[in-house]
């Protein structure tokens, strides 16, 4: 057996935040035919905090959850926990995407992180939230260039940032392949498994009634009002909002805008104080790598890495059957690159596999807007940096449902909508180009062809 194969062998499939906690279905699926002035769909980040909303701006209103599996059980209770302040994929991407309305964006991204910090705290949600920042690390010649540029970027923009040499790097977080680093202090990171069961634990104190189990099937206009159908019941609801991520969607619409792209994740066993030591990172700030195809990864309380991305991965047809989260290669290949970046964990083993499913639009950022004559909003397609932003986006569905005009319904993001996907074949194909083109930048430094024009028109990745 290789080393990493023995790595892996004992990794369970289940993310690691589910360790020790009786995560499933606490409420009973809905039966019969009930009437509610909102409807949330989906019990992810976006639906709990929409209800949570409402409620806090209207007490009195009925409020129905309906979540098809569980609380925490699609991308909210399996990501990474890094709560970022960006409400445009990063600093470069909104610079790029709109320059005009950056400084609004970078300051309602910051409200929105505070605000986050502090319902968590009022609400006691023991969620390891900790407002620690991040570092970008570059591991390829290419990459220290582009380090500077951000760093550039964040001093023009009144983002702090400190420029680290290889040296200073390897110093923070020792791991031999670092070549230099760019620390930032805004956000952090959270378990993302607390946060929203503690957000749900919060909706229904307010008022919500969630029934889990129970997937929205058909949603249909009946005179004023919107019905909801359910395997065993209805909801007829004055306001709907959609909250169903990469899932597959009720609107048609939606489907032209997001793609589910699988994304891969392993977590450590916890390591022994020798083995922390050997690698430093005492402000256990949360890291990443500087590529296109990149690496997100933290320590947990209980002191274990979680290693995340890279290789995200889709599947013809949005296929987001739960079998394709047990994608072998993907593993190994994590396990190869993290005991590549610290080679002194070699007998460190895997403790958790798991993936979950990225709700990704061809802008990077999510797309809003409205149905059935207004009575249903939707807010999907964070495109993997949602934790924080989610909340953003269910306040802006809100805004749409209430007919008002806010600062945020104001902003170009939320008026104008991405380019759409083609459908399939066209579909696959587009994106299995994109990764190529993405993946040999990743090596030469050189943006190609394909993704300088796509860039002209405001599709992909600029950051
Ligand atoms: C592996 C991974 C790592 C990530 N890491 C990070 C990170 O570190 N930082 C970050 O900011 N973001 C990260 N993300 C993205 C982030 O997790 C999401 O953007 C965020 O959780 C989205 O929340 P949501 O409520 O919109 O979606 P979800 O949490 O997926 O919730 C959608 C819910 O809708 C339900 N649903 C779907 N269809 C129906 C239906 N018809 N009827 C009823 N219910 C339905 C689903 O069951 C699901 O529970 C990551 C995502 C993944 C998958």
């Amino acid at each position: 057996m290789s080393h990493v194969e023995a790595g892996l062998a004992g990794a369970r499939p289940v993310p690691v935040w589910w360790e020790g906690h009786d995560v499933g279905a606490v409420t009973e699926p809905l039966t019969g035919d009930r009437t509610a002035d909102l409807v949330v769909v989906g019990a992810g980040l976006t639906g709990l905090w929409a209800a949570i909303t409402a409620l806090e701006s209207d007490p009195g209103r009925t409020v129905v959850l309906l979540e098809a599996a569980h609380v925490a059980s699609g991308a909210s209770g399996r990501n990474g926990g890094f709560v970022s302040e960006s409400l445009t994929h990063g600093l470069a991407h909104g610079h790029a995407m709109w320059p005009d309305e950056l400084a609004t964006l970078q300051r309602l991204g910051r409200e929105n992180v505070q605000e986050i910090d502090d319902f968590v705290a009022a609400e006691k949600i023991d969620a390891d939230l900790r407002l620690c920042g991040k570092t970008t690390m570059a591991t390829r010649g290419h990459e220290v260039e582009a380090l500077r540029s951000m760093h550039e970027l964040h001093q023009r923009h009144g983002e702090r940032s400190v420029l680290l040499s290889g040296e200073q790097a390897r110093a923070d977080v020792r791991s031999p392949t670092y070549l230099a680093g760019l620390r930032t202090h805004s956000g952090g990171l959270v378990d993302p498994l607390a946060l929203t069961t503690g957000l749900r634990d919060a909706a229904v104190r307010r008022g919500a009634v969630l029934h889990e189990e129970t997937p929205v099937v058909d949603l249909q206009r009946a005179g004023n009002r919107v019905l909801c159908r359910t395997p065993r019941g209805s909801v007829r609801a004055d306001q709907v909002v959609l909250a169903t991520n990469a899932f597959p969607p009720l609107l048609r619409r939606i489907r032209a805008f997001v793609l589910p792209v699988w994304d891969h994740v392993l977590a450590t066993e916890p390591l022994t104080s020798t083995q922390l030591e050997s690698i430093g990172w005492s402000d256990r700030q949360g890291l990443t790598d500087a590529g296109n195809q990149f690496h997100y990864y933290r320590r947990t309380a209980d002191d274990r890495i979680v290693w995340g991305g890279y290789d995200a991965i889709y599947y013809f047809g949005n296929d987001t059957s739960a079998g394709r989260g047990q994608r072998e290669a993907s593993y190994r290949l994590l396990a190869e690159q993290f005991y590549a970046t610290f080679p002194q964990l070699d007998e460190v083993s895997m403790t958790h596999r798991w993936a979950g499913v990225i709700d990704t639009t061809s802008r990077f950022t999510p797309v809003f807007g409205t149905a059935h004559g207004g009575r249903v909003a939707y807010a999907v397609g964070y495109t993997g940096l949602g934790v924080a932003s989610s909340r953003f986006g269910a306040r802006i569905a809100l805004d749409l449902l209430g007919g008002l005009d806010t600062e945020r319904t104001d902003l170009s993001m939320v008026r104008r909508r991405p380019v759409p996907f083609p459908p399939e074949p066209v579909r696959w194909a587009a994106v299995q180009t994109t990764r190529a083109a993405l993946a040999r930048q990743d090596i030469s430094g050189r943006r190609g062809g394909l993704l300088r024009t796509m860039d002209r028109f405001g599709v992909g990745f600029n950051s």
